[in-house]
């Protein structure tokens, strides 16, 4: 009994063990004085490593300030109806897609990149207990990821096909240690976050507003996780952004800059394959 105890308190300690960041680049870990919001459309650059207090250490952005993410998608119809919202705005997320979706619909993918949002990876099928597949399968599951959002920008020029990150989301946040390892040994940044809203869980707008605003207030900004694929958060969102603006939050976009992609794509047995 206390052999399996100790196994598992391993195992916690494991997935659970702050990767602090390395060396930071320009603009990484600041505190302004005053804690001002950064401007709208900023854009910070992370290094490899894992992020996102959820589970790892907080994301390194300034007080107040906001990365917006978005997962599940791209999907056919709402993916468009959310871009219209952040550009009506001029707020750039980032977009962890799923890869059957961006083979689906490559043209949403390249939509996005277009207008200058980021596209990452969030799996190829979406398993939420990745973790316990065969190594092989769960590479698999991030190759053929990126392989899509590859081939979707495949015809794009260079500043557009530079929008791919090097980034990863664990489906449901279900990391596995291993997999985040060898993800993080191939220059991919590994991207929890500091809050999420439940949106997926069906919520109405009105909780979903109030949600991200308890959530939001409670971390001081972060980067935080929405779901395209929910009505509900996209009927939520014009307001929902307003009303954050309106209590002095500013958003940025996270990358891992060209230095972080000429990493990632120079890494031995690389993710990332195409400049
Ligand atoms: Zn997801």
């Amino acid at each position: 009994m206390l052999r399996v105890s100790l196994i598992i308190l391993t195992v916690l300690f494991a997935v659970w063990l702050p990767h602090p960041p390395q060396a930071t680049g320009a603009g990484t870990d600041q505190e302004p004085a005053g804690g001002a919001p950064a401007t709208a459309g900023g854009v910070l650059d992370i290094d490899p490593g894992r992020y996102g207090s959820i589970q790892h250490v907080r994301t390194p952005l300034p007080r107040r300030t906001i990365a917006l993410t978005f997962d599940d998608g791209p999907d056919a119809t709402r993916s468009g109806q959310v871009l219209d919202i952040l550009d009506a705005r001029d707020i750039k997320a980032t977009f962890f897609y799923v890869g059957v979706y961006a083979r689906m619909h490559p043209e949403r993918v390249v939509a996005t990149a277009r207008r200058g949002h980021n596209v990452a990876c969030h799996s190829w099928s979406h398993p939420t207990h990745l973790r316990s597949w065969s190594q092989s399968a769960q590479q698999s599951e991030v190759r053929r990821c990126f392989g899509a959002l590859e081939a979707a920008l495949a015809g794009e020029p260079p500043e557009v096909r530079a929008r791919l990150e090097p980034m990863f989301r664990f489906p449901g946040l279900n990391e596995g240690p291993w997999l985040a390892g060898w993800l993080n040994s191939r220059g991919i940044l590994v991207m929890s976050a500091e809050g999420g809203t439940d949106d997926w869980r069906g919520i109405s707008s009105a909780e979903i507003h109030r949600r991200t605003l308890n959530v939001m207030e409670a971390s001081d900004g972060g980067m935080l996780i929405l779901h395209e694929t929910r009505p509900n958060m996209i009927a939520a969102l014009p307001g929902l952004l307003d009303e954050l603006v309106a209590r002095g939050f500013g958003f940025v976009q996270v990358t891992a800059g060209s230095e972080g992609r000429e990493r990632a794509l120079a890494s031995e047995d690389a993710v990332l394959l195409s400049r």
